[in-house]
């Protein structure tokens, strides 16, 4: 096999394996994120940690919560503010 050859293997394998975890953690991530929003609502309602800044560089800002990991503080800005 070529470089490319087994980089596009690897790429489909990969591709099959997150096909097969999305399919078979399905039933459980519905349960385990409406749990997650809830305790994430309860977080808020005492009030986030302030915790790390992200920026993704296209018009979104926001701090993630280190203790119930929601996304809080979210600003828009630029082109996409407007
Ligand atoms: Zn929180």
């Amino acid at each position: 096999m070529t470089r490319a050859e087994i980089l596009e293997a690897r790429r489909q394998l990969t591709s099959l394996r997150l096909k097969y975890q999305k399919e078979v953690m399905q039933a459980y991530d519905k349960e385990y994120y409406a749990e997650l929003r809830k305790l994430q609502e309860e977080c808020g309602k005492i009030g986030h940690s302030k915790g790390y800044y992200y920026d993704n560089g296209i018009g979104t800002a926001w701090y993630r919560c280190p203790t119930c990991d929601a996304r809080h503080s979210i600003e828009t800005y630029g082109e996409s503010a407007a």
